[in-house]
């Protein structure tokens, strides 16, 4: 079975103290990760190591940095590169979420830079793509996200390709209360992996992880896992509260 996963961003929330609270809360609570189940916590730069910490030697739980530089290393303030973040214990990094496209206008092409240079130094990417409001009421979704995924993605050879866990994130859906129903994330979740299959076969399409993420909470997970193409969610709002980002974890197939 593909890996189903839970994946938590925090994004710009909580300190320090809050975020090793949360972390203990959701230890505490009853939650039962299958071997083909992970957990992943998306947490800002500086809690990295106190998350790495928290779970060290439980399985089938990962820390991700929410970005990473496209560079390896030198002279770019503010920047931190794949090497720093192995450096403390990361595997995953969120790559262009619509907020760092939107507010930080990373193009696909410089996302592509960023997915070589972890794919080069085995960092596993969770890549998100996703329409805005007015490509979906014109009913050009499926185009949007496949120029994403081609600008992107499609340059990788089908070995890099299967490291990549993407997450559609329809960007009307996220932060917002909206949920895209079950059947319209199935619908391209189903369209993604044809897209991928169309150059690297079903085998390949077949074994990606695609995430749902736009208002994931406790009371709809379970529908929207249960979708045969979604394999979890990437969660904002919700996976600051731990009963309901436990309750995600539980949803999953
Ligand atoms: C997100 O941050 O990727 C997200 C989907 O946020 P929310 O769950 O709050 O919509």
């Amino acid at each position: 079975m593909r890996k189903q996963i839970a994946a938590a961003n925090w994004k710009m929330n909580l300190t320090i103290q809050q975020g090793e609270q949360l972390l203990n809360d959701i230890i505490a609570k009853p939650h039962d990760l299958k071997s083909h189940q992970l957990a992943v916590f998306a947490v800002p730069f500086p809690y990295l190591s106190m998350a790495v910490q928290k779970f060290a030697g439980k399985s089938n739980v990962f820390i991700a940095a929410q970005n990473c530089s496209n560079k390896k290393n030198g002279a770019y303030t503010g920047e931190t590169s794949v090497e720093i973040l192995q450096s403390v214990g990361i595997q995953y990094v969120v790559l262009g979420h619509s907020e760092r496209r939107e507010y930080y206008l990373e193009s696909n092409q410089f996302l592509a830079e960023k997915l070589d240079i972890c794919l080069a130094n085995n960092m596993k990417p969770i890549f998100c793509c996703g329409e805005p409001l007015a490509i979906r009421e014109a009913n050009t979704q499926n185009e949007f996200v496949a120029k994403q995924l081609n600008e992107s993605l499609f340059h990788l050879t089908a070995e890099q390709l299967q490291e990549v866990v993407i997450a559609y994130e329809p960007i009307w859906a996220i932060g917002t209360g909206k949920t895209a129903s079950s059947a319209q994330a199935q619908e391209i979740h189903a369209f993604i992996r044809s897209h991928i299959a169309s150059k690297y076969g079903n085998t390949v399409a077949d074994s990606i992880s695609i995430l749902y993420g736009g208002s994931v909470k406790a009371n709809n997970a379970v529908e929207l896992f249960s979708q045969p193409d979604v394999d979890g969610g990437l969660v904002g709002g919700a996976s600051l509260i731990a009963e309901e980002f436990v309750a995600i974890i539980n949803a999953l197939k």
